[in-house]
């Protein structure tokens, strides 16, 4: 890493369509650029110059074998791993490789790892207060008074996750289905304009998995939504657009008719018998 501050300073970004957009190689309506992003552990390849965008307001699903690169991107994203070249940024103005991951996170990427994280000993309604107060104390978030807009984005959230009803209840309380409803609430309150969520419907129910299939599609167009998963089913029933990474890289892309077609991708994937599929 260079330690360069200034994101927008002598960005050295390759010109995806160079006609396009206002900035140098920018391209309008997209969110998030991954260009050719190499990720090296101990000499392999963990992403093998991937590139990859994704559009403002978009829901993409990525799929792909055990050890493809899909978590080791989402890594990059977020900053937690540096990659060895290439170059993602976030709009237009942000450098993510310049960016800490407390920093990404504030810019408004949010992420949702598979297990579900939530106060156990706290309401549904706390959990949410205290996703919105960020790096405050527990103590201060809970006994400072919202504010009108703060107590409508709660509002709203809570209808978005479908737990109004449950607002009291403790979170440890819940089903697995709830929680991850309720993490997904917790990215919310941030406001992300990009959210990545890995394997959300892994260990649900098939009712619970519907309705995440629900929640997904009503975050769409509001914000722009990555999700990894391996269950087809649901794959099939949320993507407009489906991108298949296979050894760091980008093998297919399209609607998810396309990409099921794709002799490659059966080849590397979904040929495989569904035990294959999710071996490492
Ligand atoms: P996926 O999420 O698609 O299953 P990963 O991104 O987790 O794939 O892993 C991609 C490849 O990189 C795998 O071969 C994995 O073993 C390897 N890998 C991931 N993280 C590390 C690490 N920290 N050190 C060494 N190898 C790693
Ligand atoms: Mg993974």
């Amino acid at each position: 890493m260079s330690g360069a501050t200034d994101p927008g300073a002598a960005a050295p970004a390759p010109a995806p369509d160079s006609a396009a957009g206002p900035g140098p190689g920018r391209r309008p309506g997209v969110v998030l650029y991954l260009e050719a992003i190499t990720v090296r552990f101990d000499g392999f390849k963990a992403l093998d110059a991937l590139t990859l965008y994704i559009d403002a307001g978009e829901l993409r699903c990525i799929i792909g074998p055990n050890g493809a690169g899909k978590t080791t991107m989402m890594d990059v994203i977020t900053g937690k791993t540096r990659p060895d070249s290439g170059t993602a940024w976030f709009g237009q103005d942000i450098d993510l490789l310049t960016r800490t991951e407390p920093q990404i996170a504030q810019s408004g990427i949010g992420r949702k790892f598979q297990k579900p994280t939530v106060f156990e000993h706290h309401t549904v309604f706390e959990n949410l207060e205290l996703a919105m107060a960020g790096d405050k104390s527990v103590w201060r978030s809970l006994f400072h008074r919202l504010t009108p807009a703060q107590g409508e984005l709660i509002g709203a959230t809570l209808e978005t996750i479908g737990l109004v009803q449950r607002r009291g209840e403790l979170a440890g309380a819940l089903s697995h289905g709830q929680k991850q409803w309720l993490e997904i609430g917790m990215l919310l309150m941030q406001e992300p304009k990009l959210l990545l969520i890995d394997e959300p419907v892994a260990g649900m129910t098939p009712q619970e998995t519907e309705r995440t299939a629900e929640l997904l599609l009503s975050l769409a167009g509001r914000h722009s939504v990555v999700v990894v998963e391996h269950d087809m089913d649901f794959v099939r029933s949320i993507a407009r657009k489906v991108t298949v990474l296979h050894e760091g890289r980008v093998l297919a892309e399209g609607d998810i008719d396309t990409v099921q077609a794709d002799p490659r991708v059966i080849e590397v994937y979904l040929g495989q018998p569904a035990d294959a599929a999710t071996r490492t």
